[in-house]
């Protein structure tokens, strides 16, 4: 019902339904765009901070001519969890990624999984599934997770994990930074790695206090045994401040974009790789 004479309630109303139709369009698009076919995986280079090696690539999912304007993944990943598109989803990039990457047998290929993904019970049992499939070596996987889900959930997450660890998969604490829960805290999951968000990792140098972040980040994760990678280096500068910072890993587009996997093997047979 509406208010009498609230126009700034018929606004709000009107804005509403505006966005509920937009998430609705947007709902049909992604199970159309599921159907023919229309999703595509790019792949950004992992370097090894000491060597410059790339050992690793990170998938993100694309959804091309999609994407000019706001459709970007964060906008089109948050609807395809609210409407359980997620879970078809979230397994056609594994597979994707797995059969693109396995014919480089150097390379490790890490994937992100929502929350939603994680909560079905199916979850370590679909991977699985997809791994076998495609003859993919779990020990080559790398599953990049969010801290909120196992706040809410930390029985079910210390199971999914130690159940993906068994495997041999290896599980990646993602945004790290943008959280609320300390590295300590966090420990009891049983991550191999943790990568520090861009808006943490960006910091540093111009941030005394990002700066000390960082630094004891990684003292810690070091000392029980998880590698810590940063994400979001954009410049040589940041590289050299972040691996002084003993971050093992980095990412960023200083090192790379996400490109399609055409590009990614040029880039790839164009730097010696030892
Ligand atoms: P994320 O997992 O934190 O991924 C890193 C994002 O930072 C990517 O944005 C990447 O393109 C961008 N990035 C990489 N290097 C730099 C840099 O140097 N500077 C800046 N400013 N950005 C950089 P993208 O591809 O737009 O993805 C956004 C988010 O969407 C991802 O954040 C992730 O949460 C989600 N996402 C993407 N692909 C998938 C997927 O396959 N499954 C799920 N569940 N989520 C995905
Ligand atoms: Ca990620
Ligand atoms: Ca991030
Ligand atoms: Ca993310």
């Amino acid at each position: 019902a509406k208010l009498k004479g609230g126009n700034r309630m018929a606004q709000f109303e009107a804005e509403f339904d505006h966005e509920r139709n937009m998430r609705q369009t947007i709902e049909e698009g992604i199970r159309g765009g599921l159907d023919r076919g229309e999703f595509a995986v790019h792949y950004q280079p992992i370097v090894e901070a000491a060597t410059g090696r790339v050992g690793a690539v990170e998938a993100l999912v694309r959804w091309p001519g999609r994407e000019e304007g706001q459709l970007g993944p964060d906008v089109f990943i948050a609807v395809a969890e609210s409407s359980g598109l997620i879970h078809q989803l979230g397994l056609f990039v594994l597979r994707r990624a797995c059969e693109d990457l396995r014919d480089l047998h150097d390379l490790s290929v890490s994937v992100n999984v929502s929350p939603a993904q994680f909560r079905d019970p199916n979850f370590e049992y679909n991977v699985a599934e997809v791994l076998a499939e495609v003859d993919f070596p779990p020990s080559r996987l790398e599953l990049e997770v969010t801290e909120g889900y196992l706040i809410e959930h930390p029985d079910r997450a210390v199971a999914a994990i130690a159940a993906l660890k068994r495997q041999g998969i290896s599980i990646t604490l993602d945004d790290f930074g943008t959280g609320y829960s300390s590295i300590g805290y966090l420990r009891r999951y049983g991550f191999d790695r943790i990568k520090i968000d861009k808006s943490l990792a960006g910091r540093v140098g111009a941030d005394p206090q990002a700066t000390a972040l960082v630094s004891g980040t990684v003292a810690i994760a070091n000392a029980l045994a998880m590698a810590v990678t940063a994400e979001g280096v954009e410049t040589a500068d940041h590289a050299l401040l972040l691996r002084a910072a003993g971050c093992q890993k980095l990412q960023g587009y200083h090192f790379g974009r996400p490109v399609p996997l055409a590009d990614l093997r040029r880039a790839l047979s164009n730097v010696d790789r030892p």
